[in-house]
C-alpha cells in the first residue's frame, strides 16, 4: 500500500530549482543524481551544455554522482562532457550502490542527497537510508517501457498526497 516511504522530502521543478547553497550549509557532502529524465530526457544522447556546466559547477562543493539504471553505453555517453563519478546499473532501489558509496567516500547516508525524477526507484531508496530525497519533474514527455508500470502507481501517490511543485513533506 501507499506509504510514507514513497514521499520525498522536497518536491521541485528541476535540477536548476534546488538551494544548493543550503544543501551546502546543513552538511550536506554528496548529490546522487538519477540520470533519465532527471538530468536528461530519455531521447537526448547527452548532457546538454547548460546543464555539464552546471553540474561540473557544483563539483566545487560536493562530490557530484549519476548513478543510473541504464547501460553502461548510455550513461558513459550521457555524462562525456561530465566531470562526475559515474555508475551504470545501479538496480535502484536496491540499497548497493549507497553501500558502495559509503565504502568509496567514507561518508554517512546522512551526508548523501539523492535527486530524481522516480517515487519507486530515486525516492524510495534514499527515504530507506535515511538521505535527503528531492523528487523533481520528469524531464521529457517520454519513458522507458520499464518505467511505465511505476509511472501508473506514483500518479495515484501523487494525487493521494496533493504532491505539487514547491511543497514540503
Ligand atoms: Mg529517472
Amino acid at each position: 500500500m501507499i506509504r510514507k516511504i514513497f514521499i520525498p522530502k522536497k518536491y521541485v521543478k528541476d535540477i536548476f530549482n534546488i538551494d544548493y547553497e543550503k544543501l551546502k550549509r546543513d552538511g550536506y557532502k554528496i548529490l546522487i543524481f538519477d540520470l533519465d529524465n532527471t538530468i536528461g530526457s530519455i531521447k537526448e544522447n547527452t548532457c546538454d551544455k547548460e546543464t555539464s556546466d552546471f553540474l561540473n559547477s557544483l563539483n566545487k562543493d560536493f562530490k557530484v554522482i549519476i548513478a543510473s539504471n541504464s547501460r553502461k553505453k548510455r550513461v558513459n555517453e550521457f555524462c562525456s562532457n561530465l566531470n562526475v563519478y559515474k555508475m551504470h546499473l545501479s538496480l535502484k532501489p536496491l540499497g548497493i550502490i549507497l553501500w558502495k558509496i559509503k565504502k568509496k567516500y567514507n561518508i554517512n547516508y546522512k551526508e548523501m542527497v539523492i535527486i530524481g525524477d522516480q517515487l519507486m526507484t530515486d525516492i524510495f531508496l534514499g527515504n530507506r537510508y535515511k538521505l535527503l530525497t528531492i523528487l523533481v519533474d520528469k524531464k521529457g514527455e517520454n519513458d522507458l517501457n520499464i518505467t511505465k508500470f511505476n509511472r501508473a502507481l506514483e500518479n495515484r501517490i501523487k494525487k493521494k498526497y496533493n504532491m505539487k511543485v514547491g511543497e514540503y513533506f
